[in-house]
């Protein structure tokens, strides 16, 4: 085996162990088995129940956003936050490449177009300078809104993400959304307690949306949130996630063709739980960051991702960044990490490369191609630190 895939290895295996481990596990609790149980003995185990909106709470006072409406997953988030924003059909969306699928899914459900745009390599976040100059050289703004003069379509907005945890450059991002009248939607579904500045991510935009699917980093099993300080959005967002009922005791009266986007008051409970100890979630997470730091620290061509200056991150799924000259060594890096039961991955494939997006308007993905060849996610569940969790 090459020299430097056996160190690399090595390194890996310093931090996790030979212990069979997967990419990210939840990490569950006496709390979470106990709030399951006050829902069985009520009977609360549907879309009605206490703990939908004592969680819609609990993630306003962790995140700062005014409205949280709890949904039953990441990609119904996203998909009411665009309706929520006003979002049309036929409208582009801009949106990165380099990120999970359900980014552009939810924007082609409104029948609205995904128009990918390149990341940077610092942040593996949209990059603002090259959207700039793009859309400086690409597009025509006037009262209506941004034009796209190649294709004729309104650019109605701007939906980047926060990779594995990390915090995209926002605010530069805000500022770009203002000069070209773009409708900042925030795609936070990786980076719940991570931070631009102090500010919470997924409040920058208009909107933004959260996922508690059972890879993130904290789970209601599976679920999502939409983000807004906004009270007409949050209304509308409420209401069609809710099959559009006008509220009343008995009558039925929809105004509107609703989804049943509602979060269930199982997952809610199991949401309410898990966050009585995100906070210490957070902490072990930044411990297995460094401790991943420290095993590559000498490694002159590998690069763990980490947050720029100004910014906090979660470390969702702590990632390394393998140098170009080493690229071509990637896949045996990952087969024999997986090999050795060591779950580790690349990159998600460029949702450019998938057919029903092959023939999507896109910009020079020059960074995104490269970066997808280079990056590795490691190991990240918080119990990978050897502690013992309070419960
Ligand atoms: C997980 C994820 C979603 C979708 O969330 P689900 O809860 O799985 O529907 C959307 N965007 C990104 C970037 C994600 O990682």
């Amino acid at each position: 085996m090459n020299s430097f895939v056996t160190d690399v290895v090595s390194a890996i295996v310093s931090v996790c162990d030979t212990k069979s481990v997967s990419l990210h596990e939840p990490s569950l609790g006496e709390l979470e088995k106990q709030n399951l149980l006050e829902c069985i003995d009520t009977n609360f185990v549907s879309s009605i129940g206490s703990f939908v909106s004592e969680f819609e709470n609990k993630i306003s006072d962790f995140t700062g956003a005014r409205f949280v409406i709890a949904v039953n997953s990441g990609t119904a988030a996203l998909h009411a936050a665009l309706i929520g924003a006003g979002v049309n059909k036929n409208e582009e969306v801009l949106l990165p490449a380099f990120t999970f699928v359900a980014t552009a899914n939810a924007v082609s459900y409104i029948g609205a177009v995904p128009h990918f745009v390149d990341i940077e390599d610092k942040s593996l976040g949209i990059d603002p300078e090259k959207l700039r100059l793009w859309l400086s050289e690409n597009t025509k703004v006037d009262l209506d809104g941004c034009w796209n003069i190649n294709t004729g379509r309104k650019i109605a907005a701007l939906l980047p993400v926060h990779i594995y945890g990390n915090p995209c450059r926002v605010t530069d991002l805000e500022k770009l959304a203002k000069s070209f009248k773009l409708i900042l939607v925030e795609d936070a579904a990786e980076s719940l307690g991570s931070y631009y500045g102090q500010k919470h991510t997924g409040t920058f935009g208009v909107v933004g949306t959260l996922s508690f699917n059972g890879n993130k980093i904290l789970t209601t099993g599976g679920g999502g949130a939409v983000l807004t300080d906004n009270e007409a959005i949050a209304r509308k967002v409420r209401h069609i996630t809710t099959t559009a009922k006008i509220p009343h005791a008995w009558e039925f009266e929809h105004d509107m063709i609703g989804f049943n986007y509602r979060m269930p008051n199982i997952n809610a409970a199991i949401g309410c739980a898990q966050m009585e100890r995100v906070r210490e979630i957070l902490c072990l997470k930044e411990r297995l960051h460094i401790n991943y730091k420290n095993a590559f620290s000498k490694f002159k061509k590998v690069r763990v991702l980490k947050p720029s200056r100004n910014c906090q991150s979660n470390f969702w799924l702590q990632t390394i960044i393998l140098h170009p000259e080493l690229a071509h060594l990637r896949n045996e890096i990952i087969k024999k990490t997986n090999e050795m039961g060591i779950q580790t991955r690349p990159a998600w494939k460029l949702i450019t490369k998938f057919e029903p997006y092959a023939q999507h308007p896109r910009h020079d993905l020059r960074t995104s191609t490269d970066l997808q060849s280079r990056v590795i996610n490691l190991p990240s569940s918080p119990a990978l630190i050897d502690c013992n969790l309070s419960d």
